[in-house]
């Protein structure tokens, strides 16, 4: 197909009502279209999935898109039929299917309905599947959530190793691989282990320039600090982020008896409590959820004003994405760590009973995380540049939004604080 015959900004506008582009998705639209082995970085929120979602509702065949959740190639599926008056347009093919619905499912692939095929990994190892897979037309792959093929990703997925190999046994198709994590070493991997070094890159900027990044030692009077931060933001929606269970309980509690509106939220606590205190800060009816990291994926709420962490988070990719929770509407976004090097033996200690090469990565992450806390440099620059991208910290969008440009301290002084502990 002549990706130039095509009217993409129509198509988009057919499929899903949008009037333009966003960020690089036009470029990536192109490259998909002209058969290239395609890799996606762009932060959350970016608008990853249309990218591969156009290309396949306009070819031939049919795009198989690998992803890691059940829950979430369910979404996809509905909102793609939600465009079409066809249900066959998309589908899911995994374990819970009974064998009337696989049957469906393969004539719609072969009648040439079927425009995106949505499986887990584990599924598509089934050696029945990928049989029926070899004799029919496929646009092409897409691998989503890409970093799972890398240990060095926050969310390691054995299974994504060997989808290389079957994909090579469907014959030449290209492969679409996109991810929201940006540091050189997970990109270096997927390249690596899907063999497509010579794809065409599309690397997104991750700069968030409404964040505020700011890092405060971690002293005992940790809670009066954190509390007078809120009353200082009130009737603002924010998240409170603390490595333990107990930790967030006691914390929400003491936010509580000092008057502020606020929910725990960890796995600890039954699906219904979670549920109810998730809809509670969704619909404003407390400002505050203290949490552990189990809270977040997929919250979509715009105007969260602030994310403390009390405890230092195990690395910078995750710093990123649970701060990228802040301000998602454009508007103010502070994001305050707590820092303390008693935290980072704690954490050490907590890994030391992980499988040795796990350890390894484990404390190298950690160590980034100690290197932007302790750092006197802007700390968005820091960030950025762990994420491979260059920012100029004079000139660049948001260059003053951290607590090191605005109250510069010489490195002795940093030094001094960090000692104190
Ligand atoms: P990602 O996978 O990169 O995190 P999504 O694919 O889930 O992002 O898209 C995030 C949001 O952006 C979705 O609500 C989607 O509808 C919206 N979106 C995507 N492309 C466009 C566009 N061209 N114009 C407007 N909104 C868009
Ligand atoms: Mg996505």
């Amino acid at each position: 197909m002549n990706p130039n015959e095509i009217d993409i900004h129509k198509e988009l506008k057919k499929y899903f009502g949008f009037s333009q582009f966003k960020g690089l998705q036009e470029q990536v639209i192109k490259s998909i279209l002209n058969q290239q082995n395609t890799f996606v970085i762009m932060p959350t929120g970016g608008g990853k999935s249309l990218c591969y979602q156009l290309p396949a509702l306009i070819q031939e065949g049919t795009a198989i898109v690998v992803s890691p959740l059940i829950a979430l190639m369910k979404n996809q599926v509905d909102a793609i039929r939600s465009l079409s008056s066809e249900n066959g347009v998309a589908h899911v093919l995994n374990s819970s299917l009974t064998k009337t619905e696989i049957a469906q499912v393969k004539k719609d692939i072969t009648s040439g309905l079927t425009k995106l095929l949505y499986v887990a990994p584990e599924s598509l190892t089934k050696e029945e599947y990928v049989n029926f897979l070899k004799n029919v037309t496929i646009s092409f792959v897409a691998i989503d959530e890409a970093h799972c093929i890398s240990e060095w990703g926050h969310d390691f997925r054995p299974e994504y190793r060997n989808l290389k190999h079957i994909i090579k046994q469907l014959g030449d198709v290209p492969i679409i691989g996109l991810t929201a994590t940006a540091t050189p070493k997970v990109q270096e991997d997927i390249l690596k282990n899907l063999d497509m070094t010579d794809a065409t890159t599309f690397k997104a900027s991750f700069n968030r320039p409404n964040l505020y990044y700011e890092v405060r030692t971690k002293t005992k009077n940790i809670e009066s600090d954190i509390i007078r931060f809120i009353k200082q933001h009130k009737g603002k929606s924010g998240i409170i982020y603390c490595l333990s269970r107990k930790k967030v309980e006691a914390i929400a509690e003491v936010l509580q008896v000092n008057g502020i509106s606020a929910v725990p939220y960890h796995a600890g606590l039954d699906a219904k409590t979670r549920a109810k205190h998730q809809d509670m800060f969704l619909m404003e009816d407390v400002d505050v959820v203290v949490a552990t990291i189990a809270f977040g994926m997929g919250i979509d709420k715009p105007d969260v004003r602030f994310v403390i962490h009390h405890d230092i988070p195990k690395s910078l990719e995750s710093y990123y994405q649970e701060t990228g929770r802040a301000g998602r509407d454009g508007g103010e976004g502070h994001c305050l760590a707590y820092y303390s090097y008693k935290d980072v033996e704690k954490l050490e200690k907590f890994m030391s009973g992980k499988p040795v090469a796990e350890q390894e990565i484990g404390f190298a992450l950690l160590q980034e995380v100690v290197a932007y806390a302790e750092t006197s440099m802007s700390r968005r620059k820091f960030l950025l540049h762990y994420f491979g991208e260059e920012f100029d910290d004079v000139t660049g969008e948001g260059a003053d939004m951290d607590d090191n440009v605005r109250n510069p301290k010489t490195k002795i002084e940093a030094k001094d604080q960090v000692v104190q502990l």
